[in-house]
């Protein structure tokens, strides 16, 4: 069993790299940007709460996103691993994760974080709105939000793996396969 963070900036490529680690090795994937955007869809009382924050580019309040965490774990008690894709996003939350697994007997295994330059990131995100109908990806001003919000909040969870000496640092600029290629060496090399 393998749990991993796939760690990296809006527009990184987490999502894209998500679907090819979940074909390689068959972990379950966890996204808490995809369930947020499926709670906003169903209109839940979770995507009320988590509407505003969104909207603005803003991340949503630690306990909101924990309880989210907590319900998807337990809910799938027989996973053989997981990626944690977007998540955690801010060193309560990655503390918060480290607790819960514990108490599944389990732990993080790796983290791999996705290196992209800023101007790369904005033009990728850009280009994604004009298909992805994620209003957050279609104005730059939101952009800026979401980069800043991880800048400040999200940036300092990589410290907290590498002092646990899990983090491991992919560059995420070249093709899909290259970097996939790259991913799944560093999967490989903490399974063994
Ligand atoms: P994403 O699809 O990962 O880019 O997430 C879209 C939006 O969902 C973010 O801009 C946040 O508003 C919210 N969100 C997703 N994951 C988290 C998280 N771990 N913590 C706080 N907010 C989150």
């Amino acid at each position: 069993m393998i749990n991993i963070v796939l760690f990296g900036p809006p527009g990184a490529g987490k999502g894209t790299q998500s679907e090819n680690l979940i074909k390689q090795f068959g972990l379950k994937h966890i996204s808490t940007g995809d369930l947020f955007r499926k709670h906003l869809g169903e209109g839940t009382e979770l995507g009320q709460k988590a509407r505003s924050f969104m909207d603005n580019g803003k991340l949503v309040p630690d306990e909101v996103v924990i309880g989210m965490v907590e319900d998807f774990l337990q809910a799938n008690t027989d996973a053989k691993g997981f990626i944690f894709d977007g998540f955690p996003r801010t060193v309560a939350q990655a503390e918060a994760l480290d607790d819960l697994l514990s108490s599944h007997n389990t732990a993080i295994g790796c983290m791999l974080m996705l290196d992209v330059p800023q101007d790369e990131l904005k033009k990728r995100l850009l280009e994604r709105g004009k298909t992805s109908g994620r209003v957050d990806d279609q104005n730059e001003e939101k952009i800026n939000v979401r980069i800043q919000e991880y800048l400040n909040k999200t940036l300092p969870v990589a410290a907290f793996y590498e002092k646990q000496d899990k983090t491991c640092k992919i560059n995420g600029v070249g093709t899909i396969e290259s970097i996939f290629a790259d991913i799944s060496a560093a999967v490989a090399s903490h399974m063994a």
